[in-house]
């Protein structure tokens, strides 16, 4: 009997050695993933104008015998590798860097500066860290072409462009993606995270990122003398009782338990002390996880702004132009479950946190929308000292997005490779 025990314990082992690559398969490519990762950084490009980056993604993929696709959707880039029958996996990442002067001090800080849409000189730099995925990507592919033994099935590894004005996603499932290529059964991301220390990765199960929408409004009043209100109908009040009922919508009509943020961030009206303006423009981000949500919160901000211009007799209905953003991250809660065991079993029960929600966005969302399981893993980025001492003094760590966010490089890219090539290997290494 305790023979028998044994043995099963060493062939259930066995089975989970093959559910990760060993920290010795790690330090092999390490110094490549770090190389990578620095040249990367030091060479950001902004949203739809990624050619080099997808350049060299492609050309890695290729080399590690990948059938490669590029030009999808714009710069993305799909790699196909066939290892026989099998689920199919899809691992994305994200490639573009952000219009932020970096200001880390680090010796391999960006010092790109590019022209941005608009003509204007920007700064460029990796700000949300896809540097990190990138490397870490590579990295996975590179572990997983070279164990084929331990898994079956279909690797289909992406480079997505223009994550950060989010319409990559969608551009590369409306090129195909899903159709000219092996539909996945799964899709995988990691994303870095500012403030969970390097070393653990984070998961959130349901949803993990918002809904977000842009609102652009403009009430028009009766423009005149300052002095003489009474020979107007003046806007800017209006916009001012618009902005205060606009708060009492998530406030008093949306159920508390469902979170929701209407901001105005911008109000641009009139030109002087004494002239009242005929018009005032409003710019609003509208935030939300659930669909009926964020329905609900579009056509209220509608029907409060009509009606306050209504109150004040304004001449015009306002105008309100609500630009669809993207929709929430919704990571698929069984699929969640059994990649964090899967965390567990090789980072450590120490090492891998429940992260709740957040607000913020990603399009990575628009593969699970598309009926693809889908997950997204945080991974950690900030130096845990700097964890503990952000805690102790109150004041916190430079977010992602930051001119002086900088990963705690080698923590952060070896949890990150670990921590997709365990997940992957959970989905493709056993039989479906
Ligand atoms: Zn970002
Ligand atoms: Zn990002």
């Amino acid at each position: 009997m305790k023979n028998r025990v044994a043995v099963f314990l060493l062939l259930a082992s066995a089975a989970w050695a093959q559910s990760a690559p060993s920290a010795a398969e790690i330090d092999a490519i390490y110094p490549d993933i770090e190389a990578l990762y620095i040249d990367l950084h030091r060479n950001p490009e902004l949203s739809l104008q990624e050619q080099k980056t997808a350049a060299k993604m492609a050309d890695g993929l290729r080399q590690l015998g990948f059938e490669v696709t590029s030009g999808v959707g714009g710069h993305g880039v799909v790699g196909v590798l066939r290892n026989g029958t099998g689920p199919t996996l899809m691992v994305r990442t994200d490639m573009d860097g952000l219009p932020v002067e970096e200001q880390t001090g680090l010796p391999y800080a960006s010092r790109v500066k590019v022209k941005d849409a608009s003509g204007a000189e920007v700064g460029v730099m990796h700000a949300c860290g896809h540097d990190v995925h990138m490397a870490a990507w590579l990295g996975t592919a590179r572990l997983l072409a070279k164990s084929k033994q331990s898994w079956r099935g279909t690797l289909v590894m992406i480079a997505q462009p223009a994550e950060e004005i989010v319409t990559g996603a969608r551009a590369m499932i409306d090129a195909g993606l899903f159709t000219k290529f092996p539909r996945p059964d799964f899709a995988l991301a990691i994303h870095d995270l500012a403030d969970l220390p390097a070393g653990k990765a984070g998961y959130a199960s349901g949803y993990m990122l918002a809904n977000a929408d842009s609102v652009d409004i403009t009430i028009f009043g009766k423009g005149g003398h300052g002095a003489w209100p009474h020979t107007t109908i003046d806007p800017i009040v209006i916009a001012a009782r618009t902005i205060v009922s606009l708060q009492t919508i998530v406030a008093r009509e949306v159920d508390p338990i469902n979170p929701a943020v209407i901001t105005v961030g911008s109000t641009h009206g009139g030109t002087k002390h004494n002239i009242i303006p005929d018009q005032v423009h409003l710019q609003l981000t509208v935030r939300s996880f659930k669909d009926e949500v964020r329905k609900h919160l579009l056509s209220a901000i509608e029907r409060v702004t009509r009606a306050e211009a209504a109150a004040a007799g304004a001449p015009t209905p306002p105008a309100v132009k609500v630009t669809p953003g993207v929709t929430a991250t919704y990571n698929d809660p069984k699929l969640t479950m059994r990649l964090a065991g899967a965390l567990r079993r090789n980072l450590g029960e120490a090492n891998v946190v429940e992260v709740p929600p957040k607000m913020g966005s990603e399009d990575f969302s628009e593969f699970g929308r598309a009926g693809i399981p889908a997950v997204m893993l945080w991974v950690g980025a900030a130096e845990p000292a700097k964890v503990e001492a952000a805690k102790a003094s109150g004041t916190p760590l430079p977010s992602l997005h930051s001119a002086t966010f900088a990963p705690d490089r080698e923590r952060t890219l070896r949890t990150a490779v670990m921590a997709e090539t365990a997940a992957a290997l959970e989905l493709l290494g056993r039989s479906p």
